[in-house]
């Protein structure tokens, strides 16, 4: 029998498209303080953030979970890894006042506040083409990997690495004999987390499109999310 080899890897090349690719807030993905940007369901954006500022991302649906990656401005070789974050934090778990470090091991993104219970992940990869080929899509579905692809080419920024990102309002909980369940967010409507950069870096959020799991809700469809600098 024999099997198709996929093509060569290359990072930063999203396996399609959707319209994350042609709608930078911004052409250089520097954001205006104090407006509200949407991200559309499905979709990702890219946005830097200077040393010192603060990043509101919120949940207008309540069941959204946000996939949040960040490179540091000096290179896209070092990322928020939250490989690393579990060594510095020891724990699989995040909460406020938790500085998460890159792969450097350098403290890049402080969580200062969080409205929902705080319920997050910081084990899971994000989804991606290949993901959603395995749980049985057959046509390309919209991804977070892809979106984080798309969300920085449209800022003109090319990624070194897909990092796993913060999963922020995930809820995979860790269960009898080290397993874990595919569980809905149990953050409510308008929910809101504030991330400080501690180091000036560009920061991808997506709304992830996972629809042939729970992590978006039982019964719900992805939906947008909003954020804006700022608190
Ligand atoms: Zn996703």
């Amino acid at each position: 029998m024999t099997r198709d080899k996929p093509a060569p890897y290359r990072t930063a090349q999203p396996d399609g498209s959707n319209p994350t690719a042609g709608n930078p807030i911004s052409p250089d993905g520097v954001p205006q303080p104090g407006q509200d940007y949407l991200i559309p369901a499905r979709q990702g954006r890219a946005m830097r953030l200077k040393r010192g500022q603060s990043l509101t991302i919120i949940n207008p649906q309540g069941h959204q979970v946000c996939d949040f990656f960040a490179i540091t401005e000096d290179s896209p070789a070092e990322f928020l890894s939250m490989e690393h974050c579990r060594t510095a934090l020891g724990r699989i778990t995040v909460k406020t006042g938790d500085r998460l470090v890159t792969n450097r091991r350098r403290a890049l993104i402080e969580i200062t506040e969080d409205s929902s219970p705080g319920v997050h992940d910081i084990l899971i990869a994000a989804c991606d083409h290949t993901r959603y080929q395995q749980l049985g899509c057959r046509d390309y579905h919209d991804n977070c990997a892809d979106n984080f692809r798309m969300s920085l080419a449209a800022i003109g920024v090319t990624p070194l690495h897909v990092p796993c990102p913060f999963n922020i309002w995930m809820n995979v909980p860790v269960v009898q004999g080290g397993a874990f369940d595919w569980a809905a967010p149990v953050s409510k409507p308008d929910d809101y987390v504030v991330l400080q950069a501690l180091e000036d870096c560009i920061a991808v959020m997506s709304a992830c499109p996972q629809d042939m799991t729970s992590v978006n809700g039982v019964g719900t469809a992805p939906a947008e999310l909003v954020f804006r600098i700022g608190r």
